[in-house]
């Protein structure tokens, strides 16, 4: 472990406290090798921010890392992705000015190696595309993801 130096809370423009000094990015894996294309959400713990609720794996970025390293960094963590699974598809940046959320779409043709791997999840889904708005999201994807969706969408069209 490195130094941690993203760690913090920002008082957003948005009104809202977002986690992150630096900000913070998450991972969108889109799993191919089934019949309809999968994505992968995380059931986080009650006892986190935004507990009890689906959310991909993300956490703050420290101030040395581009968005790519710190997505992959968490959803190593948290879910044990391998990066060597991945091909990294586009970015999209939720950015609200003194905070930002940047969003990594990347595809695997296999299960990245998925599963539960620190206390910060208690379940991991492969879900549909069209089955995400249809699940308790974390307020911060719930909003997000009307963006994501045709994003994620247009990845799979190459
Ligand atoms: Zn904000």
């Amino acid at each position: 472990m490195g130094l941690r130096d993203g760690d913090g809370w920002v008082d957003c423009d948005c009104g809202f406290r977002h986690w992150g000094r630096f900000g913070a990015a998450g991972l969108l894996l889109v799993r191919r090798d089934t019949p309809q294309p999968q994505v992968l959400l995380q059931l986080r713990a009650e006892w986190t921010h935004g507990g009890g609720t689906w959310a991909l794996p993300g956490g703050a970025k420290d101030s040395h890392e581009d968005s790519v390293t710190a997505a992959l960094r968490e959803a190593h963590e948290e879910m044990g992705i391998k990066e060597s699974a991945l091909t990294v598809k586009h970015i999209f940046s939720d950015d609200h000015g003194p905070w930002s959320y940047d969003t990594v779409i990347a595809h695997s043709m296999n299960d990245a190696g998925a599963h539960i791997a620190n206390p910060e999840s208690t379940e991991t889904k492969w879900s549909s595309i069209d089955e995400v708005e249809t699940l308790n999201l974390h307020p911060g994807l719930k909003q997000s993801w009307v963006a994501l969706k045709p994003l994620t969408t247009e990845t799979l069209k190459n």
